[in-house]
């Protein structure tokens, strides 16, 4: 069967075999069943493709379903943590004691991974490696040594095919694996999972929004940083500026109330801009930094196999509990009409606005709280403006319910 004629229905009824075991990967560079929005996850480069119509998180969402299977539970709308951030039995904010160097912020990712492989809980960690030629060329593999994994630190802010790998599965000896990956990747990850030749499967999520392509990434770079050849990682921290790191060690940074949104506005990927699943729905452990204070990671544990995971690493962490300080409401606001009407600030206006966010401002998960509602409010208003067909039922309950505190531009 070709991959054409299985992938519309990916159905099983009647047949004896089941449909990834008849299909074949899409031909790399053809039109993905998402088109304009997909986000290049990898899966329709796998026999998995075969379960592409339930399974991609561009052409149907079920976040109820996905929360249910994977915790037990979906979240609960009444509490303002599981609005916002998913289900959830544990948050804490860590960094590790001894920090991994070259890790995009203390490691504590790579450091599991390195863990689960140690500690025999798994055979494989499906990971993101760069490219020999381009160190923010995405190259997911399945680890199997710790220095495998260690040589994946490191965010490649780019959208990644993780879901590839899933094709190296099938006689591999892989029986149990820890993927680590962001959202769309895991959604699409979590609905083939039963179909998957594994006994276990552990999943380590990280946050994401804002994504791009390489040629996106350039422009981004090219925009923002003064020397954008010599990137060689960056993050939005929260303390509301772009750090730049640059091969020679030294550090950049830029507010991010002076980005040139007019040129910017075209660089996320179409993918990121209908994106709900900021803070990983679907993972067992979710280990990013927005709801943090500055400098430290944050961690979300959704079900007892994600305690399995930070078991891992827990005695080498630092750890506190998530604090929360600040309104972020008007600041949301206000970023919506100013991010409608494309407007550029001055630097040194940038700078201080820049300087009393960072004084006054959201900290910890109100931060947190404050990005969310930034993506939220733009990509549902990017949707009814680009995808009208769609956006009612694109845009979950979850993300629904906070939407609708804010008052946006019509589309
Ligand atoms: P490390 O130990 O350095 O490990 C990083 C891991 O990221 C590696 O295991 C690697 O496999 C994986 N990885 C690298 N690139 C990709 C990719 N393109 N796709 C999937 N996996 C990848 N956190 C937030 O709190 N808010 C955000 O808005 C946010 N946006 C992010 C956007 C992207 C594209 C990515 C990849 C991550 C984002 N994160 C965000 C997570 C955060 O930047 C850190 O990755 C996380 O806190 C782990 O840090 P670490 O030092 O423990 O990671
Ligand atoms: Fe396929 Fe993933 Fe693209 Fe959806 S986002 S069309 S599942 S590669």
């Amino acid at each position: 069967m070709t991959a054409a004629s299985s992938t519309p229905s990916g159905a099983t009824a009647g047949s004896a075999t089941p449909p990834h075991e008849r299909a074949r990967p899409l031909a790399k560079g053809s039109v993905y069943p998402a088109k304009d929005l997909c986000s290049q996850c990898g899966l329709c480069d796998s026999r998995w493709v075969a379960y592409v119509r339930r399974a991609c998180a561009f052409l149907s969402q079920n976040f109820e379903a996905m929360e249910a299977t994977a915790h037990g539970r979906s979240r609960r709308l009444d509490d303002e943590d599981e609005l916002y951030f998913g289900v959830q039995q544990r948050m804490l904010s860590a960094r590790l004691q001894q920090p991994i160097a070259g890790a995009q912020w203390t490691g504590i990712v790579s450091r599991i991974g390195v863990r689960a492989l140690e500690t025999g809980l798994v055979d494989a960690v499906l990971c993101v490696g760069q490219s020999p030629d381009d160190r923010f060329t995405p190259v997911p593999v399945l680890a199997r040594t710790p220095e495998q994994v260690l040589a994946a630190r490191v965010n490649k802010p780019t959208l990644s095919p993780n879901l590839e790998v899933l094709e190296q599965l099938p006689g591999s000896g892989i029986q149990r694996l820890l993927a680590i990956g962001v959202g769309c990747q895991i959604q699409a990850l979590r609905a083939v999972q039963s179909t998957l030749p594994l006994e276990q499967l552990y999943v380590l999520g990280l946050p994401c929004v804002d994504n791009v392509s390489r040629e996106g990434l350039q422009t981004f770079l090219e925009s923002a940083s003064r020397s954008p050849e010599t990137v060689v990682h960056y993050e939005f921290m929260q303390d509301f500026r772009i750090h730049f790191r640059h091969s020679d060690g030294s550090e950049e940074t830029v507010p991010f109330f002076g980005l040139d949104t007019p040129k910017l506005k075209d660089v996320f990927a179409p993918s990121c801009l209908s994106c709900f699943d900021y803070t990983n729905a679907g993972a067992d452990l979710v280990v990013g930094y927005m709801g943090a204070s500055f400098g430290r990671q944050w961690i979300t544990v959704r079900n007892p196999r994600g305690q399995v995971l930070l078991d891992l690493v827990e005695p080498e962490l630092d750890t506190a509990p998530v604090t929360s300080r600040g309104d972020r409401r008007a600041a949301v606001q206000q970023g919506i009409d100013a991010y409608d009407k494309a407007l550029k600030l001055p630097r040194w206006l940038a700078e201080l606005v820049g300087f009393l966010v960072q004084r006054v401002g959201p900290q910890g998960l109100e931060y947190g709280r404050f990005s969310i509602d930034s993506h939220f409010t733009r990509n549902a208003l990017w949707l009814r403006r680009h995808h009208p067909e769609m956006a009612e039922r694109h845009i979950p309950a979850f993300a629904r319910r906070i939407v609708e505190r804010y008052r946006l531009p019509s589309p």
